[in-house]
């Protein structure tokens, strides 16, 4: 960053915008982006160009040295990590690849436009071989950068190896970046880019990571300094001192208070509200079964098709599907189909010359030119449950028409699902959920997507949080009619946006009779906590303010106003 970056000396605060109500303290480790560099920049020998020989010994040692930093991460990794980086490993130590550069630079051909150029031969074949070479495509470009990086003398680019627990800081990190992480050092996440809504914060809060997104100057930050991260104070602290340090050590404490209390979702007087957990992955759904949720009211299925070059076949979809039916034990899973497209681009479905990828052909409307994602996806979950004995619930993201919810139904059921719903994340299907609830079994409002829509903002655009605020009473308004579709019809009206994590939002989603809410993990002990202490008829007094008033802070107000005084000092509002 340059001459206006905040301070980073101790004590300094960054602000941003906070994901989740963590705080803690930990070492920073940066995440170097790829060098950008000249395809004829020269490798350098005290300073000098090098020449023929030198510029060989220079490659034969940056090969040596990232196979070996590769091979020597892998053995410390455990599980999917491992094998990636034992495979990532192995291509680095490929000759083929060595012997290919090594020519093409003695035939003069400049290092670095050696590298790519040999690389990139790599990924065609790959990619043409399909299967598990063209999945391994991604990891050939990190070797090609890693190769540059060393080659030139530059940092090792992308999420370092951890090892010790850390904050990991980037300009930005793609939700497959975030997905790859070696979660057992994670203690935070701050970035400079992305919104609290991108998909990138929400992974992390739903690993029940403390993330602060919108950081100015965060890459600034030195390398191995300590800060604290506060999620719930939106505020990275540079060197924080003992009094910093132990009220983030009481606040922790105080959460894992609210978490041992494990009733049932319910309001003060025994209205029921299903607290329902969100997930991406198989390892999540064994993760959060041990929490007291009633089950996952969205299993974000695409988390599955990141960073591939191919979709996943009908087994591995299916074996995946199964173990997360298995480990929740008969709970409520809802899975959603995939919801591709925008922040979330895969190499094989999603056009790369769309100009607004965010209007464009994303989530169920991938039906339109890749119906086979669709129908694959819909036969894994059948075998799922054919295996399991266990019947999912499942919904198609994305759907703005009752034409698309009938069709989406059908198709569902002729598989023998049993229980189908739809997303109501478009103001058209919030506008028309009676039509749309007369097709399918249910509803699920996905409020990032809804506010995004209807306040025309990019979810990913930091710097309007407040337009994407769900408390914009516009939003709060689509939620309203929803739900009353909901009640005219007798049918579940589920949210499972981000805005269900806010233990006060919470109270006015229950109060305009929202049927479940879903959410990270991590987040459910303060929601049961903000209900519990709540009747439905205040919960309704206060759904009643929010849409009375006349902008967000004026909406988030008026509800502070009616809650409870002991449960506002506990939550800190
Ligand atoms: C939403 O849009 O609120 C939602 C739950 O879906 P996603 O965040 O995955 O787009
Ligand atoms: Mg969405």
């Amino acid at each position: 960053m340059t001459g206006t970056a905040p301070s980073v000396d101790a004590g300094a605060r960054l602000s941003g915008v906070g994901v989740g109500r963590g705080g803690v303290v930990g070492p920073v480790v940066q995440v170097r982006p790829a060098p950008v560099v000249p395809a004829d920049t020269p490798v350098l020998v005290d300073g000098a160009p090098a020449d023929g020989p030198a510029t060989h010994a220079v490659l034969d040692a940056a090969f040596a040295t990232v196979a070996a930093s590769l091979q020597e991460q892998a053995g410390r990794a455990e599980g999917s990590l491992a094998e990636v980086l034992t495979a990532t490993a192995q291509m680095a130590a490929d000759p083929a690849l060595r012997s290919q550069v090594l020519a093409r630079v003695d035939g003069g051909e400049p290092p670095v436009s050696a590298i790519d150029g040999v690389v990139s031969t790599f990924v065609t074949m790959f990619e043409q071989a399909g299967g598990y070479l063209a999945e391994r495509v991604t990891d050939l470009r990190s070797v090609r950068d890693r190769l540059v990086a060393a080659a030139l003398g530059l940092p090792a680019p992308g999420v370092p190896e951890l090892r010790v627990p850390s904050v990991v800081v980037a300009r930005d990190l793609a939700p497959a970046d975030t997905a790859a992480l070696d979660l057992a050092n994670v203690l935070a996440i701050v970035t400079e880019l992305g919104g609290p809504t991108g998909h990138t914060a929400i992974i992390a809060g739903q690993l029940g990571i403390p993330c602060i997104v919108r950081v100015a100057g965060a890459t600034d930050l030195p390398e191995g300094g300590e800060v604290a991260v506060d999620a719930a104070a939106n505020v990275v602290t540079v060197a924080p001192d003992e009094a910093l340090r132990a009220e983030l050590v009481e606040r922790a404490q105080a959460e894992r208070a609210l978490a041992s209390d494990t009733a049932a979702g319910a309001t003060a007087d025994g209205h029921p509200v299903a607290l329902l957990a969100n997930i991406g992955t198989a390892e999540d759904a064994e993760r959060v079964a041990g929490t007291a949720v009633e089950g996952v009211g969205l299993f974000r299925t695409e988390v599955l098709f990141l960073e591939r070059a191919t979709a996943p076949s009908v087994e591995d979809q299916a074996a995946t599907y199964t173990r997360a039916l298995a480990a929740l034990g008969g709970r409520k899973v809802v899975v959603r189909t995939l919801d591709a497209g925008a922040d979330k681009p895969l190499a094989f479905a999603t056009a790369a010359d769309e100009e607004n990828p965010a209007l464009g052909v994303r989530g169920y409307r991938l039906v339109r030119t890749h119906p086979e994602l669709i129908t694959t996806q819909l036969a894994a979950l059948a075998a799922a449950q054919e295996a399991t004995g266990v019947a999912p619930w499942v919904m198609a993201p994305m759907i703005a028409t009752a034409a698309e919810a009938r069709d989406f139904a059908q198709a569902a059921h002729a598989v023998g699902v049993k229980t189908v719903g739809v997303m109501v994340e478009i103001p058209a299907a919030a506008l028309r959920a009676e039509q749309i609830l007369a097709e399918v079994d249910f509803v699920s409002l996905g409020t990032n997507d809804l506010a995004q829509y209807t306040m025309a903002t990019d979810r990913l655009r930091g710097e309007l949080a407040d337009l994407l605020s769900a408390w914009q009473p516009a939003v709060i308004e689509l939620v309203a009619s929803t739900a009353r579709a909901g009640k005219a019809t007798g049918k579940p009206v589920g949210v499972c946006g981000e805005s269900a994590s806010d233990p006060l939002m919470a109270l006015v989603l229950v109060g305009l009779g929202i049927t479940s809410l879903s959410m990270a993990a991590g987040a459910v002990p303060a929601v049961r906590y903000a209900v519990r202490h709540h009747t439905l008829d205040t919960c309704q007094q206060m759904a009643d303010a929010a849409l009375a008033a006349g902008s967000a802070e004026a909406a988030r107000s008026a509800v502070v106003a009616l809650a409870d005084p002991q449960v506002r000092a506990a939550l800190g509002w």
